[in-house]
């Protein structure tokens, strides 16, 4: 008999109805001779409406982590007790577990933490006396403290892959409110065709780069394990896409196979620096000190006679407010200009494994923007991404002309997106 891990989405069990659609599917998939592990998400958009709650009742102080994972974690176990009840109403056996009842053991970072081991007893043995297994995602617990955890936002598709990999699963099926991953956000791109397989490699490029369709760390977790992943609508039966080791396999026939668009990110520019060694390395160490992670670096060319030079980069726009104070330190000793924030940019991120054997795919990328009128203000690349920083507000008409100029926009008809409200 196989063992199926699924994960439903907060829109998949958006609401009662939902909830017992969700329930007649995974009996369907019971009944078809499948062991049957689901993990579900807060329903709707529950996880933001409790970050919306906790900042109504603590407005001068962020809440304590500790409280806020506890909180946090509450959507989830709301999910897992009604699709429990909801199988029971269809006649069929159904246990609920909260993500430390399942066994799921993280390391302290309330709010990110990350699954050190997982120890599924409790879950094996529910299988093995017929019933289907429900888990809260997104959530474990702290061994040492007995404390609750939450694994970051999206985090409910993690618990999945970390479910899959201790059961040995012979799949994790990602359900959610789409046809799979595709070639690009399909809010932001209407004319987006669903990808039949991707890599690890590339689906990592792109979750790093600001496709929400799967939890980076679970893309991780997937390709260190081998965890063979299935994205696919919950409100459909269409294949979905695989994510798995496919090299040498046949891949698709398109140059990149998608593009990933993020406006999450702030632009820092630090003017005026003295051009010396060991000038960078001082201002990325204090950063880093800080727990702040930078992606995208550019050093411009110092100004002839001057020696001075620009120093660029992105991070996460939420953590703007706590490299201030390290900047403004940096300024002080380094003695440079001053330091402009941009939080109005967009980043485009084209991935596929075909970037590495085509010289042409950067020029192809600038040549679509140019023919836009669009201005590029930093650019970078990996061996299968090439990734550019515009203006925020030209965003989705360089996505569009980008998806267009690598000929993936769908023949007749936009994407349906069945449902969520993309918040
Ligand atoms: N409910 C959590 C969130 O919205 C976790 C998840 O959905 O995966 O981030
Ligand atoms: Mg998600």
């Amino acid at each position: 008999m196989a063992l199926v891990v699924c994960k439903f989405g907060g829109s998949s069990v958006a609401d009662a109805a939902s909830i017992r659609r969700v329930a007649r599917r995974v009996v369907y998939l019971q009944q078809a001779g499948n062991q049957v592990v689901v993990v579900v998400s807060a329903m709707g958009d529950t996880t933001d409406e409790l970050l919306d709650l906790a900042a109504q009742v603590s407005p001068k102080e962020p809440p304590t982590p500790r409280e806020l994972d506890i909180l946090l974690s509450s959507g989830e176990r709301i999910s897992m007790a009604l699709l429990a009840m909801a199988i029971g109403d269809l006649g069929y056996r159904a246990q609920a577990f909260t993500g430390p009842q399942a066994g799921l053991l993280t390391d302290n970072s309330y709010g990110d933490a990350r699954i050190t081991e997982v120890q599924p007893e409790r879950i094996s043995q529910s299988l093995a006396g017929g019933n289907v297994a429900i888990v809260a995602g997104f959530q474990g617990f702290h061994p040492d403290s007995f404390d609750t955890t939450t694994l970051g936002r999206g985090g409910s598709d993690t618990t999945a892959v970390a479910l899959a990999h201790a059961l040995d699963a012979s799949v994790c099926e990602i359900y959610t409110d789409v046809d799979g991953v595709f070639t690009a956000d399909p809010r932001v791109v209407p004319a987006a065709r669903p990808i039949q397989s991707i890599t690890y490699e590339e689906m990592l490029e792109l979750a790093a780069h600001g496709a929400k369709i799967l939890h980076l760390r679970a893309v991780e977790y997937a390709r260190r394990h081998g965890v063979k992943l299935h994205v696919r609508s919950s409100f459909s039966t269409i294949p979905g896409t695989i994510v798995a080791d496919q090299e040498g396999t046949e891949m698709e026939q398109s140059v990149i196979t998608g593009l990933a668009t993020d406006q999450s990110r702030a632009k820092i520019t630090a003017v005026g620096v003295p051009d010396r060694p060991g000038i960078a390395a001082e201002m990325f160490e204090a950063i880093a000190a800080a727990g702040i992670n930078v992606d995208m670096v550019v050093q411009n060319v110092s100004v002839t006679g001057t020696g001075k030079t620009d120093i660029s980069f992105t991070i996460n726009q939420g953590e703007v407010a706590r490299l201030q104070p390290v900047l403004a330190e940096l300024q002080r000793t380094m003695g440079f200009a001053n330091v402009q924030f941009n939080e109005a940019i967009g980043t485009i991120s084209v991935v596929g494994a075909g970037v590495r054997s085509n010289p042409g795919v950067a020029a192809r990328v600038f040549g679509a923007l140019r023919d836009e009128g669009i201005n590029i203000d930093m650019i970078s690349a990996s061996e299968v991404r090439i990734s550019v920083v515009i203006d925020s507000a030209d965003l989705q008409a360089a996505a569009q002309a980008i998806h267009r100029a690598f000929e993936l926009d769908r023949e007749g008809g936009e994407a349906i997106i069945y449902a969520g409200t993309g918040r």
